[in-house]
């Protein structure tokens, strides 16, 4: 089994929320010591072509990749796509489409901060917005760092961005059917992102989890820098319960930001399928 791969299978570009381009990740994967890599930009495949010519630059095997935002259970879930075929017009147009609610919802998170006091932040959060369809929560919480009213993003996160707070918007994102089948019906593996982030009961994990291969999911997110690690174990026993492969990827984002950086990851258990051992005919 080929575990031991350095793998790092998520991660984020200018073309989402990242900070880095395409080209940039590569090399810093590549200097890592990354093998197999992945740039999952959410909602969005337009790096693609980019990041798979700079890991053949890099004499680094890649797999196409995206993080597909679902609404479950009234929670936010992320669904990692890998390996499909980035041309599919079932992806193309699917991607295409959960973005559009977008720009909307931005200027309904920028009236909020405003009811605050900060005035500005839609302005203020496009300056950092590489891909005008795909401004996020991340590119406010930048600008409210760069003005000063918050000290890092995880304390604009805390204070102003997430449930309840004044620049939080709840928002209606894919179902879970249509992001598994836009990934497989292009070809690919879709895999759980960090399950261990989400608020779920275990009744309600129990019915994602479940759902999720009812519809031809097919991996989890063992290793991911969102878990700690006794997430990894639990996650690497949901895996083996659920009959699902394992994944493991960094969610990097940024130098500034992240705190785990491309593949420095622990390897998955020994134990697990690894997800390429499903890929291995889409390894460009
Ligand atoms: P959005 O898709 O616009 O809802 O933005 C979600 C993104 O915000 C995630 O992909 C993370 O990059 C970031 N994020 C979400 N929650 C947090 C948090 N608590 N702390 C820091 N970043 C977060
Ligand atoms: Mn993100
Ligand atoms: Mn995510
Ligand atoms: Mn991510």
């Amino acid at each position: 089994m080929t575990t031991y791969l350095n793998a790092d299978l998520h991660c984020h570009s200018i073309v989402s929320d990242g900070t880095l381009t395409p080209e940039e990740l590569a090399l810093r994967a590549k200097t890592n010591g990354v093998d197999l890599w992945a740039l999952t930009d959410h909602d969005e495949i337009g790096g693609q072509v980019r990041a798979a010519a700079s890991a053949a630059a890099n004499g680094m095997a890649y797999l196409t990749g995206v993080e597909i935002s679902v609404t479950f259970a009234n929670e936010t879930v992320h669904i990692v796509g890998l390996g499909f075929d980035a041309t599919n017009p079932i992806i193309v147009n699917g991607l295409a489409k959960t973005r559009g609610g977008r720009g909307e919802r931005a200027m309904e998170m920028s009236d909020g901060l405003a009811k605050v006091g900060i005035k500005g932040a839609y302005d203020g959060a496009l300056k950092f917005v590489g891909n005008p369809e795909l401004i996020s929560r991340t590119h406010f919480a930048r600008f409210l760092v760069e003005s000063g009213v918050c000290k890092d993003t995880y304390e604009v996160f805390r204070k102003y961005l997430t449930e309840g707070k004044p620049g939080y918007v709840p928002h209606r994102w894919a179902s879970l059917g249509d992001a598994v089948n836009w990934i497989t019906q292009s070809g690919g593996v879709a895999v759980i992102a960090h399950p261990g982030r989400y608020k779920f009961t275990a009744n309600e994990e129990f019915a994602l989890f479940s759902e999720f291969k009812t519809h031809g999911g097919q991996g989890v997110e063992v290793v991911t820098g969102s878990h700690t690690t006794a997430e990894y174990v639990e996650y690497a026993a949901v895996a083996k319960e659920f009959g699902m492969v394992a994944s493991r990827g960094s969610d990097f984002h940024s130098p500034d930001e992240s705190r785990i950086d491309l593949g420095t990851l622990p390897m998955l258990p020994g134990d697990l399928t690894p997800v390429w051992e499903l890929l291995k005919d889409k390894i460009q």
